[in-house]
């Protein structure tokens, strides 16, 4: 089994029931148990600012997957949540499911680059990470504590805990 991380957000539609409920469909997956879930996070968007705040969390999961039979699973939780693909980068989503994490894979193909690019940029993907696995070490030697640490909050709030 391989223990791999993975960001769950939503901007649209009723957020925090778009993140419990991709929360309960990723434990329904075969192949998947999910091992440990961080609070629930409001974040700022990202790029475009004329969409509402986001709602964040990232849960840890261990699989028998492999990494793109994964994403695959993924998209396909989006799509059911009603995601629309659209080509405004960043724009205002449903469902968003990022692999951040595969155990220490890294994997740089057409659909997939793992650690997830963003990673280390983003507070909404380091502080709920860090909260779950503060000593988790990436593949590049780097320490998720240290970076969630001094990464800048930009307004980040814990809203409550996930199940
Ligand atoms: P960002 O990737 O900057 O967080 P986004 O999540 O809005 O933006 P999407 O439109 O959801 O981007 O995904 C675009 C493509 O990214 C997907 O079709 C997928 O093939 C690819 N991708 C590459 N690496 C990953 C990864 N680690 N997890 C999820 N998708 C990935
Ligand atoms: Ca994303
Ligand atoms: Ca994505």
């Amino acid at each position: 089994m391989t223990l791999a991380y993975i960001g769950l957000g939503s901007n649209l539609a009723d957020p925090q029931a778009q993140i419990s409920s991709a929360l309960a469909k990723l434990a329904q997956l075969e192949n998947c148990q999910v091992s440990q879930v961080s609070s629930l996070y409001f974040s700022r968007p990202m790029g475009p600012q004329d969409q509402p705040d986001y709602m964040n969390a990232v849960v840890a999961i261990k699989t028998s997957l492999s990494a793109i039979a994964l994403l695959d699973q993924l998209q396909h939780i989006e799509q059911n949540a009603g995601r629309v693909r659209k080509d405004n980068r960043w724009g205002a989503r449903v469902l968003d499911l990022d692999i951040l994490l595969f155990a220490q894979q890294v994997i740089s193909t057409e659909r997939l680059t793992i650690p997830h690019y963003g990673l280390k940029q983003r507070e909404f993907v380091l502080l709920p990470l860090a909260e779950i696995a503060p000593d988790l070490i990436l593949p590049d030697g780097d320490n998720i504590q240290e970076l969630a640490d001094q990464i800048n909050k930009n307004g980040l709030k814990i809203h409550s805990k996930l199940s």
